[in-house]
């Protein structure tokens, strides 16, 4: 079995590193808070110190960061991933980060004979718990044949959609449907709310239709129970936003609908609720038509 390093264990991946963990993978993982090292330390990895040092240790290192300055900053920058790397290791970057960022880093680790896929990931927290994530993948055919086998510890869906950059184009795809489906279910919701029928019944009555949708039954049950805790936040769907303006201006597309909802999005984090999970989209509706959606 491959040495496996693991950077970065927020959310997401404590998680995904403690189901590589579980199938026998030895793990060597850092993170800038030391608390983070000692909960994956305490579930059986070993504590690198820093993402020079797990690079040292690992013949695979994945990260799993933030935004594009993070993963340049933890594979570029002084310790980084490619002062330790040896050549012939294999960088994942499963964060989801601009897709021209993904081939910076990939041309600079390429210097130092390594190769990186970019492997960003949907499904949220429950998904990465279960290991049932979608893993859209960038990079060449034989690295991934080389990997698939560990994605699929993460992942029930694990897709090589072309070269390094597609993965994250893929996310970017997916982040735009994902926020523009939450803020339709949220326009919708508060409509139904403040013209006076239970929104529970309506989700029971759209839901098997042609509205229903994989975003409808994760995001509305929280909604019901006011239960905005993240899950995905905010904060981090404007980062994923701003990837696909700047991405689609740059190619020439525009996307109006994005904008809008990019709006929305800045609204709520100038209210404070930044850090809310993205179903806290709900708010910005609610605060304007002056009704919650709640159960009843
Ligand atoms: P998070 O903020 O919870 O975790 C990121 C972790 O990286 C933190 O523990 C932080 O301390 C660490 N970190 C930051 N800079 C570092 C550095 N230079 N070196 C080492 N560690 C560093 O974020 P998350 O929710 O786990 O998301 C991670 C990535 O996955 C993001 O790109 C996000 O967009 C994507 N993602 C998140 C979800 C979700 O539901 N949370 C779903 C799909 C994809």
């Amino acid at each position: 079995m491959k040495k496996i390093g693991f950077i970065g264990l927020g959310i997401m991946g404590n998680p995904m590193a403690g189901n590589l963990l579980k199938k026998g993978y030895s793990l060597t993982v850092y993170d800038i808070v030391p608390g983070k090292v000692e909960e994956a330390v305490a579930a059986g990895a070993k504590a690198g110190s820093s993402s020079k040092d797990v690079a040292e240790k690992s013949e695979i290192v994945i990260t799993m960061l933030p935004n594009s300055p993070d993963v340049k900053d933890a594979v570029l920058g002084k310790n980084g991933v490619l002062e330790g790397a040896k050549p012939g290791t294999i960088l994942i970057d499963m964060s989801s980060i601009a897709p021209l960022a993904s081939k910076e880093v990939a041309e600079r680790a390429k210097e130092k004979g390594v190769v990186m896929l970019d492997a960003p990931v949907s499904g949220g927290e429950p998904k990465a718990k279960e290991g049932t994530l979608a893993i859209m993948v960038g990079g060449p055919q034989e690295t991934f044949d080389e990997v698939k086998d560990i994605l699929g510890v993460m992942g029930a869906s694990v897709t090589l959609v072309g070269d390094i950059g597609s993965g994250n184009m893929t996310k970017l795809a997916n982040q735009i449907i994902v926020a523009l489906n939450i803020a339709a279910m949220s326009e919708a919701m508060v409509l139904a709310a403040k013209a006076g029928v239970n929104a529970e019944k309506v989700f029971q009555a759209i839901r098997g239709g042609l509205a229903g949708s994989t975003v409808l039954d994760a995001k509305m049950p929280l909604v019901l129970k006011g239960n905005f805790k993240p899950g995905f936040r905010i904060e981090l769907h404007i980062k994923d936003l701003a990837n696909a303006l700047d991405t689609a201006h740059e190619v020439g597309v525009p996307v109006p609908l994005s904008s809008a909802v990019m709006e929305v999005m800045q609204a709520l984090k100038v209210d404070g609720k930044g850090s809310d999970d993205h179903g806290g989209i709900i708010q910005f509706y609610e605060k304007l038509a002056k009704v919650q959606v709640r159960q009843q």
